[in-house]
């Protein structure tokens, strides 16, 4: 099976939830399990809050986009902003590293953790693109775990 779903909405913190909800769909018409569900929801809402908080500074005019594609046992999901940007990002992706004192840095470990790949490609001042893939085991459908 073959779907995608394209989407563009304002830097609004409120719609973590829907970009959630929406791949959260996508992953479960594939037919991934309820856990890994989960998993793949809290790695989309990291990327879409860290587009919302560091890419616009929690300016809510700018715009996010989320696409996410399925394909037989494969979900793509991609976040991009146009906001400020990442400088470094190998160190952004550090366990731990925040720029800001008050967050625990943590949102690109649950991302890699939680997905089979992360990619992340980002220009200061132009914007950044997170893309992530989770592959579901063939097990999972034999045993009767995926829904
Ligand atoms: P937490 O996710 O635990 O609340 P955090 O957002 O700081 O904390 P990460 O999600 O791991 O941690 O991101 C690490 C750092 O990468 C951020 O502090 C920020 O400097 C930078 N960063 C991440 N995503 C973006 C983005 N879309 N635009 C600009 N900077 C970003
Ligand atoms: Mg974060």
């Amino acid at each position: 099976m073959v779907n995608q779903l394209h989407m563009r909405f304002r830097s609004v913190a409120e719609n973590v939830g829907l970009a959630r909800l929406s791949v959260a769909h996508m992953a479960a018409r594939a037919g991934f399990s309820l856990s890994d569900i989960e998993e793949i929801k809290v790695a989309v809402s990291e990327a879409v809050s860290n587009a919302v908080i560091h890419g616009y500074g929690n300016r809510t005019d700018g715009w996010v986009a989320v696409e996410c594609s399925v394909e037989g046992p494969e979900l793509t999901v991609s976040v991009e902003d146009w906001g400020v940007g990442i400088k470094d990002v190998a160190e952004a992706r550090q366990p731990e590293y925040s720029s800001d004192p008050e967050r625990m840095g943590l949102g690109f470990v649950f991302m890699e953790s939680f997905m089979n790949q992360v990619t992340v490609r980002s220009q200061v001042d132009r914007g950044t693109r997170v893309e992530m893939s989770r592959t579901f085991a063939m097990q999972e459908v034999l045993s009767g775990d995926a829904q």
